[in-house]
């Protein structure tokens, strides 16, 4: 059966409609399900009781499950259970500006980046959409707080899992469910340049951040094996197209591993390469793991005056969440471990 989790607000109203029911039922079914929280539809005390039966006959509401949680003054790290008793993971951070959760796109992930923990693991499935829309109604209801952002950087690709990530981003950006402003909501991407080409004909107000973590093919080529398939000269070229047709600004996310792409000449590379864009480069710390040999750079601060020398918009990512294996899979990957 259909989760009703996997319903974007419009595909709701068609089904009401296809069904001879009032297309603003689904307005209705959305503020039970995404304001009130109840996913019993008997307790939908304002739809009639023969709409009921059929919803019950034909939607699905069961629960993803919480398996444990690792709780820390600024980050609380989700693993979850699907119900086909696979493990994900998210995060919720706390800010200064308010309270983002980042989500999982998939279990496991194919990209194989030779630092990243999730990718040690290799794809089992993706995310259907409403175990991505279930990741974020629990942790909401865990902390009882407004999510003020969502960002899709858990474990996964998201444009390897391009439909239910639309979906899932339309759903909880619904005004009449989650209501996530699209501004608020970012997706990561590895670099899969038809995605980042069809996601720009999207007409959405969403963020867009690049995994960039080198400035040339050279190492890229080493510590990403997408890099093969879409390089890095082709990379930029597609975000310079996304740029112009969209009109919003990318973010560069560049993890700082040290000796191996971090080093001053290496900044002033990157600076040229992405001279003229309308971008912003988010240095990352880089999350150790006994899994690898990389470390976390010791050079970021001087990185980072290079690139502000040379005019580029940057901004060191803030450090959650090391002690309680915040490091994207960690957690998932113990648990399969046992
Ligand atoms: N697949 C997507 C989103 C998931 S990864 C992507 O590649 O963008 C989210 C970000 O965390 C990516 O930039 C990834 O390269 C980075 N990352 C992975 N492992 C990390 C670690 N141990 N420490 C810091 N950043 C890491």
């Amino acid at each position: 059966m259909n989760s009703i989790y996997n319903y974007k607000l419009e595909d709701l109203e068609e089904y009401l409609l296809n069904i001879n029911e009032k297309k603003f039922t689904a307005r209705q079914i959305y503020d039970w399900l995404y304001i009130k929280k109840v996913n019993d539809f008997d307790l939908m005390s304002n739809i009639k009781k023969e709409l009921r039966i059929k919803l019950k006959q034909d939607f699905d509401t069961s629960f993803i499950s919480i398996k444990k949680v690792q709780r820390s003054s600024l980050t609380n790290k989700y693993l979850f259970k699907l119900l086909d008793d696979n493990y994900i993971e998210a995060v919720l951070m706390r800010h200064d500006y308010g309270i983002s959760i980042c989500v999982s796109s998939q279990v496991g992930c194919n990209m194989g980046c030779a630092f990243c923990e999730s990718g040690r693991l290799k794809k089992v499935r993706d995310l259907e959409t409403y175990e991505i829309v279930e990741q974020i109604l629990l942790i909401s209801d865990d902390i009882n707080e407004r999510i003020d952002s969502v960002v899709i950087m858990g474990i996964g690709e998201p444009f390897d899992n391009y439909d239910n990530i639309m979906n899932f981003i339309r759903i909880i950006n619904s005004p009449y469910g989650i209501n996530i402003g699209a501004r608020h909501i970012t997706v990561s991407t590895c670099g899969l340049i038809p995605k980042i080409d069809k996601f720009s004909e999207e007409n959405l107000q969403v963020n867009l951040a690049v995994s960039l973590h080198a400035p040339n093919n050279e190492i890229r080529n080493k510590i990403m094996n997408v890099n093969k398939a879409y390089n890095i000269n082709e990379l930029i070229e597609c975000l310079k197209r996304y740029i112009e047709k969209t009109n919003r600004r990318v973010t560069i996310e560049y993890v700082m591993l040290n000796s191996v792409n971090d080093r001053l000449e290496h900044a002033r590379e990157l600076a040229n390469l992405l001279k003229g864009m309308n971008v912003y480069v988010n240095l990352i710390p880089y999350n150790e793991t006994s899994n690898f040999i990389y470390k976390k750079s010791d050079n970021i601060s001087a990185f980072y005056d290079t690139l502000k020398k040379c005019g580029i918009n940057v901004t060191v990512r803030k450090e959650f969440g090391a002690n309680i294996d915040a490091a994207c899979g960690q957690l998932r990957a113990k648990e399969v471990k046992k």
